[in-house]
């Protein structure tokens, strides 16, 4: 049987799998923007799809693919042939991928967080924040309440409709932290499913359960996404209450037991923002010791809270911060494609001229000297030339 053309806009992810937000909403995928679809029910995305048209939910994928990129709906569409092929023959398919945000427990304060992922940022966020990213006291209280993944049913409910899985996803908050996800993992177990399912994590990092690592081995493999945004004192600047020492002897163990634990891949996701845009040589320099760890982060450029995007600085700062990227990217030549072009596209974002972005440098300004005063330390001490630039030119 010949393959079907896969549609323009054609996703595999709406038909197979589910993406549940930190406070337990669903949606196709991460990247759904359930606000500017409006009502459109998952039925009528399915019926658009099907006929090559763009939602308006899936915008971030359609302008990734316009800027010449290789989107989330393309490479999920790749991990997926077969279960296109039969959704293009009308055969009707079950969950195979979850995708969970297990709730906005962390134990970290990243400066550009908000308190739907972590909690920590409860207290003060009204006090530490410009007027217009506050919160009401209501609004604030609720990121209090239990998270979904405290609720058993919900996870009896995810485990009723996961005996075809074969793919797992967790993020937060922190998963390292929930007990729930240990439990839900040995149920896959002990129904002896767990061979056939991947493992995939995005954390912090900052706790590495041995209760945990000892069931990687019993899945497919696992795969980790450490989120880190410098090297040393600028992460722990930038994402708050984290000790990057810690951090360091943990990507230590990781890479010494990565075949026993059944390790598939180790990355680094790092959010590329106004305090890094200077820093990522420190970062790729502390990779090169590791034998397992892919030897460069993976940059996304950081468009929200807008005051903290790279694009606030100054055009010198900008270029230099390109110029930086650019010498890194020429020197990886053997790191992989998809992490090169993660550099290209960050170089691109930071050369695109943004007026409305240039006028929040002022916000950024100001902003950083509140939240230092409120828990140092400051960025004379950890970013001196960035410092420099900023405050003293
Ligand atoms: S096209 Fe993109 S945004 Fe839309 S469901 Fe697929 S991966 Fe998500």
């Amino acid at each position: 049987m010949s393959e079907k053309l896969i549609p323009n806009g054609f996703c595999v992810l709406p038909w197979v799998s589910q993406f549940r937000d930190n406070d337990g909403v669903t949606a196709p995928c991460c990247l759904y923007r359930a606000q500017e679809a409006g009502a459109l029910k998952l039925s009528d995305l399915k019926q658009a799809m099907l006929k090559g048209e763009w939602s308006p939910g899936c915008k971030d994928c359609q302008s990734f693919e316009s800027r010449g990129g290789s989107s989330y709906r393309l490479q999920r569409n790749q991990q997926y042939p077969l279960e296109c092929q039969q959704i293009l023959d009308g055969k009707a398919q079950g969950l195979i991928d979850l995708d969970l945000r297990v709730g906005n427990l962390c134990n970290l304060r990243c400066k550009m967080c908000g308190p739907s992922s972590t909690r920590k940022w409860v207290q003060n966020w009204n006090e530490l924040h410009p007027k217009e990213y506050g919160f009401s006291e209501n609004a604030l209280k609720g990121f209090l309440v239990n998270p979904w993944s405290r609720d058993p049913s919900q996870w009896d409910d995810l485990w009723q409709r996961s005996q075809n899985l074969k793919t797992l996803n967790f993020a937060g908050g922190e998963p390292f932290l929930s007990p729930e996800v240990e439990v839900f993992l040995q149920r896959f177990i002990d129904s002896g499913q767990a061979a056939q399912i991947s493992l995939h994590f995005i954390t912090n990092l900052t706790v590495l359960p041995e209760s945990l690592l000892t069931k990687f081995s019993s899945f497919q493999q696992t795969s980790l996404t450490v989120s880190l945004d410098g090297a040393w004192e600028l992460n722990d600047y930038i994402r708050s209450l984290s000790d990057f020492e810690v951090i360091a002897k943990h990507l230590h163990v990781l890479d010494q037991r990565f075949h026993e634990l059944k390790l598939d891949r180790i990355s680094v996701n790092t959010t590329f923002q106004a305090y890094n845009v200077l820093g990522i040589q420190a970062l790729v320099d502390f990779l090169k010791q590791f034998k397992n760890i892919l030897p460069l982060p993976y940059l996304n450029p950081l468009t929200d809270p807008d005051y903290f995007s790279a694009k606030v600085l100054p055009s010198d700062l900008r270029s230099l911060g390109a110029e930086r990227l650019e010498k890194i990217a020429t020197e990886s030549v053997h790191a992989p494609e998809w992490l090169r072009s993660s550099f290209q596209q960050s170089i691109q974002f930071l050369r695109e001229e943004s007026p409305a972005h240039e006028r929040l440098l002022g916000v950024l300004l100001k902003e950083t000297l509140k939240l230092e005063k409120a828990s140092g330390p400051s960025l004379k001490q950890v970013a001196p030339e960035l410092y420099m630039a900023l405050y003293l030119s």
